[in-house]
């Protein structure tokens, strides 16, 4: 393609573009389609020669769009809203065109600054002291965009780490670094996403994941108890991960009682996590959830989350980037340049080496709506989760299961006086599963409470209150054939529903299974207890002073009821020794084609630990 083709094919690819957000409602809101429909439809092999763009273009109408999950459709009420706004695609478009990669300030200049300067606009924009601004003065904080909130929470548990095990080296020099890492806790809610799970695992550090209380929130006193706990009993606590606005059900960690719990322990990092939540911030009526921040080490949000801007764009801001960067600086001589010692180079900041002009977008966003079209869109999201509140509320035979403070509602069927917890569980899985099958609109469930419970999220940009009234006529719509059609499902005996779940589960889609189980959404459910000690009488080990503390001695106490530990890739270990077809729901569900060894193999497992997960040869539906 030369530069002449390119403006025509462009231009073309803008109007491919605007026609498909303008029909988006002709389409189904998700594919109705199996795993591997695209292989089937597609060559095995790259083709030899050029083809024809046209050609092109025709597979991408009707062999991908096909299998497209239309995020931006007016019926597509899933997770959180994904922003796609205009000025935002045109910033990834320059983003693209310029091609630079801004890895150092020298990679290129206007790419490190615009970050810079953009984040300070919204770190200001949402409410961030001072301490978390470049530019400001005498701050040793600053912003970075990362590719995710996951990322966000990985470098600020790395730093956290560091920062950590470089005190308890300064306390106990001798003591090798892998058994004073062995001692290091985190903490996090029940609530968290399964990110900071996954950050733990990464780290391999353990981490507690605590009871919040009944509306959902971690409160100061639960944290301060853990940790005071764990402390006596050997371990040594660095890292705090709470949520502003928490996936499943929007719920808000207490942070004005946990900040000065945190600081009660020395070099504890504190980690807010607002990736959907923040940008409602800008907003003051919702500023009120960030008091307490300055109690913070870091915090992120995600723009493309709840301020329209595509993905991906995650902000992460420190009051201590020294702490962050010292983390994850590697220096070589290909990288360095005369002004790294006094300009940011983002290289430090991240796992990535390279990076792309992320900014572009954030530029284009702030400047084309300005602070107050953002505020206005913010509060249409939330006005309209308040209508659907309304409406659930109005019909008895439903509850709203959160407290509906942003754009999420969760809601479900009450069920009978007769009915047990299992069978409403049921009959709202049951529920949700027709309704996703229908494709007429598309809903995820959550756990809140231990209950099931189907998650609305106000999505779409321009949603009115006629599409909310659409969703809930389609929602009554499928509660009344359910709860009075003729196969009355929730008076099946359990067996019946046994077999019609199995029935179900091959004739379901790959996309409706995948929707309709809230362990797949909120893997945190799904979790097991810790090992118990292998030696419970033995007492807590106090930190260690030698290399050669016995392992006994390293065992952790058993954690009380209400919270448990997350081991380091222990869901990779958790079904070892019994059925090997019985893998952990996430894997099992995605088929990532990780086989446990059978059990015949976990003798072997025993002598080495490493050697458990077995990857096969990848298929179509591998990640
Ligand atoms: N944190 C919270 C509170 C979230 O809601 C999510 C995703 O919805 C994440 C983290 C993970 O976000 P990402 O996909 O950017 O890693």
């Amino acid at each position: 393609m030369d530069v002449e083709e390119f403006r025509v094919r462009g231009k073309e690819m803008v109007d491919y573009i605007c026609t498909y957000m303008t029909t988006l409602r002709t389409r189904r809101v998700t594919p109705s389609v199996e795993p591997g429909y695209l292989r089937a439809a597609l060559p095995a092999e790259a083709p030899h020669h050029p083809e024809n763009w046209d050609d092109v273009m025709d597979d991408v109408e009707n062999k991908i769009m096909p299998g497209v999950t239309h995020w931006q459709h007016p019926r597509f009420h899933a997770y959180f809203p994904s922003g796609n706004g205009y000025p935002s695609i045109l910033g990834d478009m320059l983003s693209a065109g310029i091609g630079c990669i801004g890895f150092s300030w020298a990679a290129s200049p206007a790419c490190t600054e615009l970050e810079i300067i953009m984040l300070d606009w919204m770190g200001k924009a949402i409410g961030l002291p001072p301490a978390f601004l470049a530019l400001e003065e005498g701050s040793k904080g600053g912003g970075v965009i990362e590719g995710s909130a996951s990322e966000c929470v990985l470098v600020s548990m790395l730093a956290a780490r560091a920062n950590g095990i470089k005190r308890l080296k300064h306390q106990f020099p001798t003591v090798d670094e892998g058994l004073l890492l062995s001692k290091l806790i985190a903490y996090c809610s029940k609530e968290a996403h399964s990110c900071v799970e996954k950050a733990a695992m990464i780290c391999f550090v353990k981490l507690r994941i605590l009871q919040p209380d009944e509306n959902g929130s971690l409160r100061g006193e639960t944290l301060k108890e853990a940790m005071e706990e764990d402390e006596e009993a050997g371990h040594v606590p660095f890292f705090v991960s709470i949520t502003l606005g928490t996936t499943s059900c929007c719920s808000f960690d207490n942070l004005p009682e946990i900040g000065p719990v945190v600081r009660k322990f020395p070099s504890v990092w504190l980690h807010v996590d607002a990736a959907y939540a923040g940008s409602s911030f800008l907003c003051p009526e919702h500023k009120h959830h960030l008091a307490g921040i300055e109690y913070a080490d870091s915090f992120n949000t995600n723009p493309n989350k709840l301020m329209l801007t595509s993905f991906d764009c995650s902000l992460l801001w420190v009051n201590n980037r020294y702490l962050l960067t010292s983390a994850l600086v590697v220096d070589p001589l290909y990288l360095q340049h005369c002004y790294d010692h006094t300009a940011i180079d983002y290289r430090h900041w991240g796992v990535p080496l390279s990076r792309r002009f992320r900014s572009l977008k954030l530029w284009f966003m702030l400047r084309s709506y300005g602070i107050s079209g953002l505020q206005k869109y913010v509060r249409r999201h939330c006005e309209l989760a308040k209508y659907f509140e309304q409406l659930v509320k109005k019909d008895d035979r439903f509850e709203v299961c959160n407290q509906v403070k942003l754009g999420l509602v969760c809601f479900r069927l009450v069920g009978g006086p007769d009915e047990t917890d299992e069978q409403i569980d049921e009959m709202n899985k049951k529920l949700l599963t027709n309704i996703n099958a229908s494709g007429k609109i598309h809903m995820v469930p959550a756990s809140v409470r231990e209950r099931f419970v189907i998650r609305f999220c106000v999505v779409q940009q321009h949603a009115t209150r006629e599409d909310i009234e659409i969703a809930w006529d389609i929602i009554t719509e499928f509660a009344t054939e359910l709860l009075e059609g003729p196969d009355k499902e929730r008076d099946l005996n359990e067996e019946r529903a046994r077999r019609h779940r199995a029935a179900l589960a091959h004739k379901r889609s790959f996309f409706v299974r995948m929707v309709s189980d809230p362990k797949i959404y909120n893997p945190a459910i799904n979790k097991t207890p810790p090992p118990a000690p292998t030696s419970p009488s033995s007492p807590p080990p106090a930190v260690p002073t030698t290399p050669d503390t016995p392992d006994s001695e390293l065992q952790p106490p058993t954690p009380k009821q209400s919270s448990w530990i997350s081991w380091p890739l222990a869901f990779f270990f958790q079904s070892v020794d019994h059925d090997p077809n019985d893998l952990p729901l996430r894997f099992r569900h995605l088929d990532t084609m990780v086989r446990l060894k059978s059990p015949g193999a976990s003798s072997r497992r025993s002598s080495s630990p490493c050697a458990s997960p077995e990857r096969r040869a990848p298929s179509p539906s591998a990640h």
